[in-house]
């Protein structure tokens, strides 16, 4: 076997070829290449023996396990009015005073929660099937 060298051939990883290929030894480093010239391209640049590939794999391995943290951020209204029923509830009267989050009982529309204040005296409020302006805080 013959010792590396400057100006000796060396199989080396080209970075702009991207394949393994023959290189000429530009410089060194103790025993090994640390600069080589592609024989094929010209082009000169570190000695690397082989391609890089571990930082692509792990590259891969972040992003299908992000993929698996999908998170529900939408509760379906089913899950709302369980979680409602064990709640205190107001009955909702037009004198009334109600905050967000609250929860009322309005006679022909059931159970809603108090979702906004849109004006002073008035307020959004969802409903099973919809969600509805109601009038509060009239004196
Ligand atoms: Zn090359």
């Amino acid at each position: 076997m013959s010792k590396t060298a400057v100006g000796s051939d060396v199989e080396a990883y080209c970075t702009k070829c991207k394949i393994v290929l023959a290189h000429s030894v530009v410089a060194m480093e103790g025993q090994k290449p640390r600069r080589v010239r592609c024989n094929t391209c010209n082009g000169e640049h570190n000695f690397r023996a082989t391609k890089p590939v571990a930082k692509t794999a792990a590259k891969k391995t972040t992003k299908t396990a992000k993929k698996t943290t999908t998170k529900r951020t939408r509760q379906s209204w089913e899950e709302v009015m369980q979680e409602a029923a064990a709640k205190p509830h107001k009955q909702y009267s037009m004198s009334g005073s109600f905050r967000e989050g609250d929860w009322i009982e309005h006679a022909p529309f059931g159970l809603g929660c108090v979702q906004t204040f849109v004006a002073p005296g008035k307020i959004t409020v969802r409903f099973a099937d919809a969600t509805r302006l109601l009038v509060c805080n009239r004196t």
